[in-house]
């Protein structure tokens, strides 16, 4: 999988599209020549532990049978169990996975929480299937990958095209199969079968925390900063309304169908999330609209790509105004466009820290689950913020003391907490 090009940060040589996993290779190459870990230690990291395929046959509601193709890739677990979510998107391939579950260990480190990386999915669209399809494929999906997955070994959560309720039809497959009620195989489960009340606003709550963090850093104050989203779901609607009711002009936000854009600042809590009514972000009465990838391009003080990967590439990032990007999707900057935006002096805060606020109210649930006793809002509000703010304070340590990118800062940060934990483990046998 890691080829010299992959090998080499300064490569120049960038394939326009850039699969996760090329992108997550580069980033750890990068990284690796600011830190003091092994190098032995760093060449395990580039490649996963195990990827598991299964076949998950569906029957359709007209009787007709698909066969559909499942992953989960599991990175590392050094520090603690697999963590990380599992998609229904017609795009994942093992290779992204691979790439995403990168990614979840690097996440999981820089918030200190005691799990490794991991990610999964199914290739389908959604959309394609009614309620009842989605059940059957998400319960035999369950079943198919049952071995891999347990409460102290691997534990899936959403993420794209999954949500709370996929989570209780898993965990419901997988308890009725071990034949005991198991809440901790899963987190982001509903609240009322052992969910954390807060975790489907948390990836969006601590976006808008790192970007409020941020602003504060560059020296701006939020009550006279603009924003832009780009992704109006849970990560993306969750940060915009957050930024907008501690005072931000959240100016433009966006879905597939193009965005909804009023220089004076949107009412985000009257835009439909697409929980709410998906896809209808433009059925607000907006003065403006723009496409879903001018949003991108807006003179704004933060834009938020919260939608999917791979949208600001070396074809836009000229093009980017914002004096800040905080990433909210997982991997929204290829490399090229990373190294663009670092010439033109526009910091990145990463993914990896920007939106960790989901695993990190999964481990909450998952500590929940294992005391079978449940948080209040308020202190999973209070813990959250506490966790996002040291995170932030360390990461921010790297820039300032190695004059790094956030991106380098934030794997700096991850790459020596598992590199120690390696160390002090050795390698076995
Ligand atoms: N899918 C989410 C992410 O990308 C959350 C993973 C989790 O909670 O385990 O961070």
């Amino acid at each position: 999988m890691a080829t010299n090009t992959l090998d080499d940060p300064e490569a120049d040589d960038y394939s326009e599209t850039e699969s996760a996993l090329e992108t997550a290779l580069r980033q750890l190459s990068a990284a690796a020549t600011q830190v003091d870990v092994d190098e032995g230690v760093i060449e395990r990291l580039k490649h996963p532990t195990r990827v598991v395929e299964v076949g998950v046959p569906l029957k359709r509601d007209d009787g007709s049978v698909e066969v559909y193709t499942g992953y989960r890739a599991q990175h590392d677990d050094v520090r603690g169990p697999y963590k990380g979510g599992l998609r229904f998107h017609p795009d994942v391939t093992a290779e992204e996975c691979v790439g995403l579950s990168m990614w979840m260990t690097w996440k999981c480190a820089v918030m200190d929480l005691p799990f490794g990386g991991a990610k999964g999915g199914v290739v389908v669209n959604p959309k394609d299937l009614s309620t009842e399809e989605k059940e059957r494929l998400t319960r035999r999906f369950a079943e198919e990958i049952r071995d891999t997955i347990g409460p102290k070994q691997d534990i899936p959560a959403p993420d794209m095209g999954t949500d709370a309720q996929t989570m209780a039809w898993f965990m419901d497959a997988y308890s009725m199969q071990e034949g005991e009620t198991t809440p901790g195989v899963v987190t982001g489960k509903p609240p009322v079968i052992g969910g954390s009340k807060g975790r489907e606003q948390a990836p969006g709550r601590s976006v808008a925390i790192i970007a409020r963090e941020a602003l504060r850093y560059y020296e701006k104050d939020i009550g006279e900063a603009t924003v832009a989203v780009q992704g109006f779901g849970s990560v993306g609607a969750n940060a915009a309304r957050l930024l907008d009711d501690w005072g931000a002009d959240v100016v433009a936000v966006s879905d597939v169908n193009g965005a909804a854009y009023d220089t004076t600042g949107l009412d985000t809590h009257a835009v439909p999330s697409h929980e709410e009514e998906p896809e209808a972000v433009m059925s607000y009465d907006a003065p403006n609209t723009l496409t879903n990838e001018e949003v991108l391009e807006l003179d704004v003080d933060v834009v938020i790509p919260a939608a999917v990967g791979n949208v600001i590439t070396a074809d836009n990032a000229d093009d980017v105004q914002a004096d800040i990007v905080v990433e909210g999707a997982n991997g929204p900057t290829t490399s090229a466009a990373d190294k663009i935006l670092e010439e033109r002096g526009i910091p990145v805060i990463p993914d990896i820290l920007a939106n960790a606020g989901g695993v990190t109210v999964s481990y909450f649930e998952w500590l929940q689950d294992i005391n079978r006793r449940q948080w209040s809002l308020e202190r999973v509000h209070e813990e959250l913020e506490s966790m996002m703010l040291s995170a932030w304070d360390n990461v921010r340590t790297e820039v300032e003391a190695r004059d790094a990118s956030w991106r380098d800062a934030a794997y700096v940060v991850a790459l020596e907490r598992v590199g120690e934990a390696k160390s002090s483990r050795g390698l076995w046998p």
